[in-house]
């Protein structure tokens, strides 16, 4: 076999005018194309679509080496965030979490997500980034939070996931949930972009290092935070459907706990994962609040969110939950104005789609 293929023939001039060529796929100029610098780029709203095209050229029966598989995926990319990303992308495209061979650490999940971790952790390495793999807990799908009255378990560790230098930043990434989820004893691939562009506090409240030192939590900002404090801290609303791909941020969600007293008024407060992204009703679905019959819209708030202040009466059970509008009169809702929802309520057909769930006590 030749080492490389012949270069073929030049192709003959065409005799014929031919029309121009449409550069449909040509990106628009902006300045992403001089790609992501962590002074000017925020992780959250800058696109790695060309990154995670490029990552998806490289499918796994196709490498030879780990270490040819690092230089293909990151050489077209100067910087350290784009080479994490393209490594991250294609181990969501490449891995498939596979519980079914791996019966005996499917209770503590290591194994498979030693995996991940591992895997990301060598690529680093051959494409010249500086990653650590990070053994500790990490709260996965299906995670019971624990009540007050309940003792402190003891420190256990059953997850694994890489602290990476990024562009004069150590960052926290977890490309095993990155990849996909394992739900009951089914797992999906779906790509989680949210574990690629955390900080280390929303990090954090999903995995706890054995290692304090990679919470990347200053001792200003709080840190470290204690195992007591990371384990026995109560649930959180129920997150789903279109929440993440909204864009809408988990950790700043009001109510920030799962039950929510009834007798009193509660204030909802959303918001989106980075101030630069729209808040224009445009941009927009109408976002709800649903207690029973009742639907109550949010209004942009002064904060850069949306709020709404519901009373809700004593003795009031059930679930409230947060939703959008996806259609109305079998249109497309985005961009529809509170006002026209408000005046649409019983008169025009409307569907929704659901975002997150409390429960009432
Ligand atoms: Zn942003």
């Amino acid at each position: 076999m030749p080492a490389r293929l012949p270069t073929p023939p030049p192709e003959p001039e065409p005799e014929y005018d031919e029309p121009e060529p449409e550069y449909y796929d040509e990106p628009e100029a902006d300045s992403n194309d001089e790609g992501y610098q962590s002074e000017d780029a925020c992780i959250r709203c800058h696109s790695f679509a060309h990154v995670d095209e490029h990552a998806a050229l490289f499918p796994r029966h196709t490498v030879t080496s780990i270490r040819q598989l690092a230089r293909d995926l990151t050489a077209p990319f100067p910087s350290e965030t784009e080479k994490a990303r393209a490594l991250f992308f294609w181990l969501h495209c490449n891995i498939t979490y596979d519980p079914a061979t791996a019966e005996s650490t499917l209770r503590s999940g290591l194994a498979v997500c030693d995996g991940y971790a591992g895997m990301f952790a060598s690529l680093a390495e051959f494409a010249g980034l500086q990653a650590h793999k990070v053994t500790g807990h990490g709260k996965g799908y299906g995670y019971a939070a624990r009540t007050a009255d309940e003792p402190v378990p003891p420190e256990s560790s059953n997850h694994a996931w890489n602290c990476v230098l990024m562009d004069g930043e150590w960052r926290l990434l977890d490309a095993c949930w990155g990849a996909g989820a394992l739900m009951g004893d089914a797992y999906t691939q779906r790509f989680a972009p949210v574990w690629f562009t955390s900080t280390p506090a929303e990090f954090g409240r999903r995995h706890f290092p054995t290692d304090p030192s990679y919470q990347l939590i200053s001792d200003e900002d709080g840190g470290p935070v204690s195992w007591e404090d990371y384990i026995m801290a109560p649930e959180g609303p129920t997150v789903y459907g279109d929440f993440h791909t909204l864009d809408f941020l988990q950790d700043l969600l009001q109510p920030a706990t799962q039950a929510i007293q009834s007798g009193g008024w509660v204030s909802f407060h959303i918001f989106k994962m980075c101030e630069h992204m729209s808040r224009a009703e445009a941009d927009n679905y109408v976002y709800f609040i649903s207690i029973g019959d009742t639907k109550t819209p949010l209004e942009v708030n002064s904060e850069g969110g949306w709020s709404a202040n519901i009373y809700v009466p004593r003795g009031t059970s059930g679930d409230v939950s947060l939703n959008h509008v996806t259609k109305i009169d079998g249109r497309d809702a985005k961009g529809l104005s509170v006002q026209v929802f408000k005046n649409s309520i019983g008169r025009k057909s409307m569907a929704w789609g659901g975002m997150c769930k409390w429960t009432l006590i």
